[in-house]
């Protein structure tokens, strides 16, 4: 049997934490042959909680389970940690301002980014899902100098599901016809789901909907489904937010299949004049633990607009965090 992965999860007494350990325990996010050993990581008053949680898994008897760590201290967290999935975040409360919510998690993931740089495996893979996650990711990645900035990614695979849910119920078309959908940008109402170069069942996608549909109704359902599901069950998505991160992490670890690209949100090399540096959502293919940007799509004036649109908050995100990113 392989050796155990050691797999790291913030805040994983709260919802999608709740809906994730479970999923990564049974062999959905590294494959059927993989042990994990998961090394859970609370705030001191979500213990109790947590410990809660370690004894359902104890029950499920995991056999791919080696073992569970819970601890509220990062150092412990963090230790030798392979994959690091960063979801523990403060949520926006009443009255609070986006600012706000910017400054208060963006201390949390510069502490995070310190500990992952001096405890975690020197080949740690970093998914940051608290928000506002891309520039939370820019903020970890900053704090690690000593890792690659290519290790720390943020998640808008959900919002990549989710494009694809909706093409596959317009067209009624299987999920597995559906290639080549991209989420560019931030993690965020600008975030820019985009289909020009979509193909379902072998077919370019304006052969079965309309731009205009993609314009009016696609885009802005994708950008709203998280408000539309609060709305509908007074909760935010949970379980669609975990299987997204098993999809983002499986994706990373083992490759994307062929003829087809996944969204993740990484550090900018300046691929289509996105300003480098910048946790931005690209459409990438995995291979062998690596991603590397899809390149030479052609993008029409509306997408590079829609595409600076959502550079232009991540710029401003940044400048608001700008002191705790170091030099
Ligand atoms: P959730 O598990 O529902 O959400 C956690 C974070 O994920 C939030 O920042 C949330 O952002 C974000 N998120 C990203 N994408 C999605 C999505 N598609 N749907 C929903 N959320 C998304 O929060 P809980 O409050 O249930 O749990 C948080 C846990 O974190 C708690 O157990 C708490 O103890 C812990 N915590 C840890 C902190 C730390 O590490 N220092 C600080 C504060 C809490 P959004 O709010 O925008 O939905």
């Amino acid at each position: 049997m392989k050796p155990a992965v050691k797999v790291t999860i913030t805040g994983a007494a709260g919802h999608i934490g709740y809906a994730l350990v479970f999923r990564i325990a049974s062999g959905a996010m590294f494959g059927p042959d993989q042990p994990v050993i998961l090394r859970l990581l609370e705030i001191p008053q979500s213990m109790s909680s947590l410990s809660g949680v370690g004894m359902e898994l104890e029950d499920c008897a995991f056999p791919l389970l080696h073992d569970i760590v819970m601890t509220d201290n990062p150092e412990i967290g963090f230790r030798g940690t392979d994959y690091a999935i960063l979801i523990g975040a403060k949520p926006r409360s009443k009255g609070m301002e986006r600012k706000d919510l910017i400054t208060e998690n963006a201390k949390i993931f510069s502490h995070q980014g310190k500990a992952i740089n001096d405890h975690a495996s020197r080949d740690v893979k970093v998914l940051v899902v608290g928000n506002p996650a891309n520039t939370n990711a820019l903020i970890a990645a900053s704090n690690a100098p000593d890792l690659n900035k290519r290790q720390f990614t943020a998640m808008t695979r959900l919002d990549h599901n989710r494009a694809i849910g909706q093409l596959a119920g317009k067209t009624n078309s299987l999920v597995a016809d559906i290639k080549r959908v991209t989420v560019w940008g931030n993690h965020s109402m600008t975030q820019f789901p985009h289909i020009d170069n979509c193909e379902i069942a072998g077919k370019p996608v304006y052969d079965l909907v309309s731009q205009d549909w993609a314009i009016d109704h696609f885009i802005p359902r994708v950008q709203r489904r998280g408000a539309e599901i609060i709305e509908a069950r007074g909760l935010s998505s949970a379980a669609s937010a975990a299987d997204a991160i098993v999809d983002h992490m499986h994706d990373w670890a083992l490759g994307t299949p062929e003829g087809d690209w996944v969204s993740m949100a990484i550090p900018s090399d300046g691929s289509y004049g996105i300003e480098e540096g910048l946790v931005y959502s690209y459409p990438v293919t995995c291979k062998d633990g690596n991603y590397e940007i899809v390149q030479g799509l052609d993008l029409d004036e509306f997408s590079v607009s829609r595409l600076k649109a959502s550079q232009k908050e991540l710029l401003e995100e940044r400048a608001i965090i700008q002191d705790l990113l170091p030099g």
